[in-house]
């Protein structure tokens, strides 16, 4: 780090991290260097954050030459990136990933920002970090439940675009892998899709499988008892939208089966009332994906191949959710 040429170094981190990862990197970086922590959680990736963030750098008088270190899971990345991004028209920083799910997924691609006023992510800016460090050391302290969550995004690059990595995958006692094999294989496929459209014109829109449903899930027990992680939203969103592509973009029932199969043996089937449905899909067309009315599904043609821009009709979203809804559990699905 030391060939980047900075005048100050500056940590970010967030509660968790300062306690769990911010001791294993502090005796590698420079005397004098500066340490900033927020609470935990999504619930503080907003502007009040920020601008404790900002008056931390005027405080510590960062100057444009200024670097920063993003030490935290997706929820840091975003914010201190954005932060940084934006002082003084944009220093640099640097993201050191700690979930799985900011390793595989929220630290390739450049996307920074914070929600306001219940959006999510709703303000921010495309820039590319200097470095991404990413090690597995750090997956050792993340909670079970964090670590599942992630798991989905990992799933999800096989099933967009390589069969044989998501025929790798464990299923069965998933938590015991390469942790480092799979990192380096997702931020790849990431990576690649990222680089051929960056700004999400086109083909960057597969990355979005199973987020259509999966976003309107999250969204609507976000302030509920039944409140789902990312990954938790998103292994459901697959599971719909595996049955969608089975309808519409031609997926074989073989591969449905061997999707449905996969993700309910991880993520057991999430219970809920049939009579939440159409505030469920009501979400769906609030996705900002969208253009105009109509909703914008990502759908698989075969496990390893996903086309986008493909539109479906409310009816159709209810019977891929009703698909769900019948489905039986195999384990439980809260954590
Ligand atoms: P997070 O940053 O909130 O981390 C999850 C929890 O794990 C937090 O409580 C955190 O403190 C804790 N934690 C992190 N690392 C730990 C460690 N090593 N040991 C113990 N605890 C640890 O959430 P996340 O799941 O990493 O990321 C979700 C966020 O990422 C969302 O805000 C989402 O919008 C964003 N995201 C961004 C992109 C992108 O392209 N920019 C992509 C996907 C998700």
């Amino acid at each position: 780090m030391n060939q980047l040429g900075h005048s100050q170094l500056g940590v970010i981190s967030d509660s968790n991290t300062a306690k769990f990862c911010y001791p294993i990197i502090e005796k590698l970086l420079p005397e004098g260097h500066k340490h900033f922590s927020f609470a935990a959680g999504e619930a503080n990736k907003n502007l009040n954050t920020c601008t404790q963030i900002w008056e931390w750098m005027t405080g510590e008088a960062f100057d444009r030459k200024a670097l920063i270190i993003n030490l935290g899971g997706g929820v840091t990345g975003d914010m201190g990136g954005f932060c940084a991004a934006t002082y003084k028209r944009g220093i640099r920083f640097v993201n050191i990933p700690t979930t799985l799910l900011s390793q595989v997924d929220a630290s390739v691609g450049g996307k920074l920002g914070i929600d306001f006023n219940g959006f999510k992510n709703h303000i921010g800016v495309f820039t590319e970090p200097e470095l991404v460090l990413i090690s597995e050391i750090f997956l050792e302290t993340l909670p079970h439940h964090e670590l599942r969550s992630g798991y989905a995004e990992v799933l999800k690059h096989g099933l967009i675009q390589n069969a044989n990595y998501f025929s790798c995958l464990k299923i069965q006692d998933w938590e015991n892998q390469n942790w480092r094999e799979i990192t380096e294989k997702s931020v790849q496929i990431k990576r690649e899709v990222v680089e051929k459209d960056p700004k999400e014109s086109g083909l960057r829109k597969i990355l979005n499988f199973g987020h259509t449903i999966g976003h309107a899930f999250e969204s609507f027990y976000l302030n509920s008892e039944k409140h789902l992680l990312h990954g938790e939203a998103i292994a459901i969103g697959m599971i719909c939208e595996a049955f969608l592509s089975h309808k519409k973009s031609g997926l074989p029932k073989d591969d449905l089966k061997s999707i449905t199969d996969a993700l309910t043996e991880i993520y057991g089937v999430f219970q809920f009332p049939i009579s939440d449905t159409d505030d469920i899909i009501k979400l769906c067309s609030q996705d900002k994906k969208n253009e105009g009315a109509t909703v914008n599904f990502s759908l698989l043609r075969r496990i390893g191949n996903c086309d986008f821009n493909i539109t479906a009709a409310t009816s159709e979203i209810k019977e891929a959710i009703t698909y769900y809804q019948t489905l039986t559990s195999q384990v439980p699905s809260n954590q």
